[in-house]
């Protein structure tokens, strides 16, 4: 992918997203496109950016760091979407302003205690292991509102919704009856007391699909960027 491309790309992607909003009886801009960079060169991210993107995810905390130090002159909004290690909180919670991948509380106590005061809440999303995949990082559903209780608690995190990356399904039906069961899950948290606005759903392959079940952030990469240099 060269950034020359990616005006055109965007505006594909973009209709895109209009068409499944509008199935859905949704506005498109209460959809909110997260470009995700891991492995893409920053020149590209860059170039994302000139093209009115403002949200971008990262999966890797080295190769993010460099990224939002060499972005820093424009006004971005950094999103962590990796596996967390409880060891490497402090960063995290210097340099975000989103958190998708949260699962344990251990490591939210961690990013609480070392968000900076001088920056507002950082905001977080608990991450699901929807289909229990051994593979995949996520609390269970079944521990997902204790979680939640004890997550609401922490007066320097706003928990404001839930992430998952459920199974690989082809058929756009399949997709859809797992963005929905977290939407319910979502919607069982929010009838016991919490205000949760988001749900992190969606990706290059199956992004109609979660826009369909209610996803407000979508994580786009290879749709936008082309595969991942090796
Ligand atoms: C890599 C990644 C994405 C983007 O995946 P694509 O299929 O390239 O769109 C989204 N979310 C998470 C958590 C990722 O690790």
């Amino acid at each position: 992918m060269s950034p020359q491309n990616l005006p055109a790309v965007l505006r594909e992607v973009g209709r895109r997203i209009a068409r499944a909003a509008a199935a859905a009886g949704r506005n498109a801009q209460s959809v909110t496109l997260l470009a995700v960079g891991k492995g893409q060169p920053v020149e590209l991210l860059a170039a994302a950016a000139d093209c009115g993107v403002t949200d971008f995810g990262e999966n890797y905390l080295q190769e993010a760091l460099a990224k939002v130090a060499a972005l820093q002159n424009r006004a971005l909004t950094w999103h962590f979407i990796g596996r967390i290690q409880a060891n490497k909180t402090r960063p995290i919670a210097d340099t975000f302003t989103w958190v998708h991948t949260l699962d344990r509380l251990k490591v939210a106590e961690r990013l609480a205690a070392q968000r900076p005061f001088h920056a507002p809440p950082l905001n977080v999303c608990l991450q699901v292991n929807i289909a229990g995949e051994v593979s995949k990082g996520g609390v269970a559903p079944g521990e997902l509102p204790a979680l939640a209780a004890a997550v609401a608690q922490l007066s320097r995190l706003t928990l404001r919704g839930l992430m998952c990356i459920p199974p690989e399904e082809s058929e756009p039906a399949r997709q859809r009856t797992w963005f929905a069961r977290l939407r319910v899950l979502r919607d069982e948290l929010n009838a016991a007391g919490h205000r949760l606005d988001t749900l992190s759903m969606g990706m290059s392959a199956d992004f109609e699909s979660a826009i369909q079940e209610g996803a407000t952030i979508i994580r786009l990469g290879t749709v936008l960027f082309g595969a991942r240099p090796p």
